[in-house]
């Protein structure tokens, strides 16, 4: 399932975004992270999704920094991050229909549960100026939730809600219902930011077909960007973040999205390895760590040894280059572990967990960089405002009526 739906994703530049996320099993004495949630793209792969959610084990992650209150709570507003579904209007009327219809729908259908808050979601944007908000809400799609910006669609799905059989509203647990809250708010926050991108472009000269050729998001929706008068014009702080999502998105440093957007099927067999535990499972994944390395070879290096030489970076840039510098330097590591037991006949209980712990290091670096790139570090940020709105107003004690005084 997740195969066909991967394959779905892969389409070029296709700008969908795949959340997955690490559970925490227990495999040879340490934390194994299972990526249940595949990848996307492009920009927007969200790849990495609710990763590191405190109920799958205790990993630090900037999303777990902001639920303990660590970091800001408020999008900044120098970031030029304060729009659309960020603002506190938007998130306070999307939190109340989710308590809503959490406490007092406990017999509605889980898809239908999704359907009505992706509807709220969508009057929402269109109120602000998004041009259009399609979704797909389909069992077996295989990822949590994708936006695929070429499409202009958000697709769900209803099996990854939980990880029990769910069909109504009552069979979710609370961490189910936040994740699904948190997912769909953060799908749909990904066409507030192409609006933004489109509109940064916009300023920019750029007409219309220059904007499709460079993003392949549908010219309808370029074109009714360009005709809407916006309130208010984007300030600096907006056009930056723009151009500090473009550039990782569709611009000059889209590697990294690039490779996840294209090889779904790569990043999938290989975070398998975090489980491997016989010669069968080596040989499965054999093609995915000979891509992993092509690609480690032919594009991760030269971007790291580019950016290394580079003058004058900016903070996006700086952080870039530690984040695949970091991942470049723990690629051939996993690679060689995985050399090492492929060459022996009955793999040894050693390199098995050798190669488990390069996966796990593996995959918190590519997690890691992928949490930084601009649109998924906004959209983690909004998703988790929303879910922390959420469990305090659904973990709120019922307003009890005061007790009227005993009369004597
Ligand atoms: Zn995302």
């Amino acid at each position: 399932m997740e195969r066909q739906t991967l394959t779905k994703v892969q389409t070029r530049s296709s700008h969908s975004n795949v959340r997955r996320q690490f559970r925490r099993a227990q495999s040879a004495g340490h934390p194994l992270l299972n990526l249940q949630r595949s990848i996307g793209n492009q920009a927007v792969l969200r790849l990495m999704h609710s990763a590191f959610e405190p109920r799958y084990g205790g990993r630090q992650s900037w999303l777990d920094a902001a639920r303990r209150g660590r970091i800001q709570r408020q999008p900044d507003t120098d970031s030029g991050t304060k729009y659309g579904l960020a603002l506190a209007g938007s998130r306070n009327k999307y939190v109340a229909k989710a308590i809503e219809l959490w406490t007092t729908q406990k017999s509605m259908k889980v898809e239908e549960f999704a359907e009505t808050l992706m509807k709220a979601i969508k009057t929402d944007l269109l109120s602000q100026g998004v041009p259009d908000l399609n979704w797909n809400i389909k069992r077996g799609l295989g990822a949590d939730g994708i936006f695929d910006s070429k499409k202009w669609l958000v697709e769900i799905d209803p099996d990854k809600f939980s990880e029990q059989k769910v069909i109504t509203v009552a069979d979710l647990t609370l961490p189910d219902v936040e994740g699904i809250v948190g997912t769909l708010y953060h799908e749909s926050r990904h066409t507030d930011q192409d609006v933004l991108i489109i509109r940064a472009l916009l300023d920019q000269k750029k007409t219309v077909e220059e904007i499709f050729q460079e993003t392949e998001i549908p010219k309808p929706i370029i074109k009714a960007v360009a005709a809407k008068k916006f309130k208010t014009p984007l300030d600096d702080a907006q056009k930056e973040h723009a151009k500090r999502m473009f550039v990782v998105m569709y611009g000059e440093h889209k590697e990294l999205l690039n490779f996840l957007m294209k090889n779904t099927q790569t990043v999938e067999g290989l975070k398998k390895l975090a489980g491997v535990g016989n010669a069968g499972d080596l040989k499965r994944a054999e093609p995915h760590v000979k891509k992993l390395a092509e690609w480690a070879k032919n594009v991760l290096e030269p971007k790291v040894k580019k950016l290394a030489a580079g003058k004058k970076l900016g903070p996006q840039e700086t952080e870039l280059r530690h984040d695949l510098g970091e991942l470049s330097q723990v690629t051939p590591k996993l690679v060689a572990a995985f050399d090492i037991a492929l060459k022996m006949k009955n793999p040894t209980k050693d390199a098995l967990e050798d190669l488990q712990d390069r996966t796990n290091e593996w995959l918190e670096k590519l997690d890691a960089a992928y949490h930084h790139l601009e649109g998924e570090k906004d959209a983690y940020a909004v998703e988790g405002l929303v879910k922390q709105e959420f469990e305090k107003e659904a973990t709120a004690k019922p307003k009890s009526k005061p007790v009227p005084a005993k009369k004597k």
